[in-house]
């Protein structure tokens, strides 16, 4: 039930925004999946989207300005049994975020990114976020934006990203599954989320989406899943040229799937067989009693660099 997964903090998200989409997809999608909610880390930046953790009943970090991507791969990487959520706004992941989002490609980390693309900063009043295309002027900005987009699907495939897909917030129950299907995927997964800003972006509206989104599934043909290495380019290429697709007709679904990379776990325990059977948050700091395990000389060695002794 995904009412299990709700908390009673109030939402304080202006009426009609797509961000009530998101979080009720993520909650029916973490309940259909059986994840018990201390087995869940939710972790947020800073904007509209950074209060997402406050409203699911899970672990959750409401960290830096772009910096969830960060938090959470320290979550993971300490407890690798935790199911670890990112989930941030286009100027937060993609603007001062962007290295990191970057790199949990790279590393094919198992975390879930959901991007709410507004193409807006709805926090600050509505600024062009770098989603926001040349020419566009929503009515937040005094002239339209003289800046090229960044296209969250082209970056991710070609950052490393296993999992790609694109939902819609007011989609909820299509984009539930997209979200249970990342989630499932071992490797680094973005879900971007089309979520209409209705107080600061009057360009890309409900009625906008309404009658150009189409599912990917339904298109004949469509096959985003890399069956053997020699698949890869042509899918990664597939996918991002399907992602430039944006006018009268735009896709939202699966684009690329590939479950033949190594997870960054997999290279760690390679490389230290420990991780995997004593990850870091299962490592003892006590002896029975309490008494730590490294003793007051042990740990001044240790962190003798950083201990600083002020005088009076
Ligand atoms: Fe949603 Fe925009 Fe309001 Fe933020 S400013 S809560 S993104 S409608």
């Amino acid at each position: 039930m995904a009412s299990r997964f709700r908390t009673d903090v109030w939402i304080d998200w202006c009426p009609g925004c797509g961000d009530f989409g998101i979080v009720a997809a993520m909650q029916k999608a973490f309940a259909e999946l059986n994840i018990e909610p201390e087995k869940l880390a939710v972790v947020s930046g800073i904007g509209c989207s950074g209060k997402t953790p406050h409203f699911i009943y899970a672990n959750g970090v409401h960290t830096l300005h772009g910096r969830g991507i960060a938090f959470a791969t320290g979550i993971k990487l300490a407890n690798p049994e935790l199911t670890v959520v990112v989930s941030g706004g286009d100027g937060d992941l993609l603007g001062i975020g962007v290295a990191h989002f970057v790199a949990l490609g790279r590393r094919n980390l198992d975390i879930t990114v959901i991007l709410h693309n507004n193409q807006v900063y709805g926090l600050t009043k509505g600024q062009a976020s770098p989603t926001l295309k040349k020419g566009d002027k929503p009515k937040s900005l005094p002239a339209p934006n003289i800046q090229d987009p960044v296209n969250p699907i082209a970056l991710a495939v070609s950052s490393g990203y296993t999992f790609v897909a694109r939902g819609y917030a007011m989609w909820v129950d299509h984009l539930k599954e997209l979200i249970k299907a990342a989630i499932a995927h071992r490797g680094s997964a973005l879900v971007e989320v089309l979520q209409p800003c209705v107080t600061y972006n009057d360009l890309y509206t409900g009625d906008y989406y309404k009658d150009r989104l189409y599912k990917l599934e339904e298109e004949p043909g469509w096959d985003p899943v890399v069956r053997s290495p020699a698949e890869l380019d042509e899918k990664a290429a597939r996918a991002i040229v399907k992602s430039m697709e944006w006018g009268e007709r735009i896709p939202v679904g699966v684009f690329f799937v590939n479950p033949l990379a190594e997870t960054y776990e997999e290279r760690i325990a390679k490389r230290n067989p420990g991780f995997s059977i004593t990850p870091p948050a299962r490592q003892p700091i006590s002896r029975n009693g309490g008494e730590p395990i490294i003793s007051k000389e042990e740990f001044r060695k240790l962190f003798s660099d950083y201990i600083i002794i002020v005088r009076g």
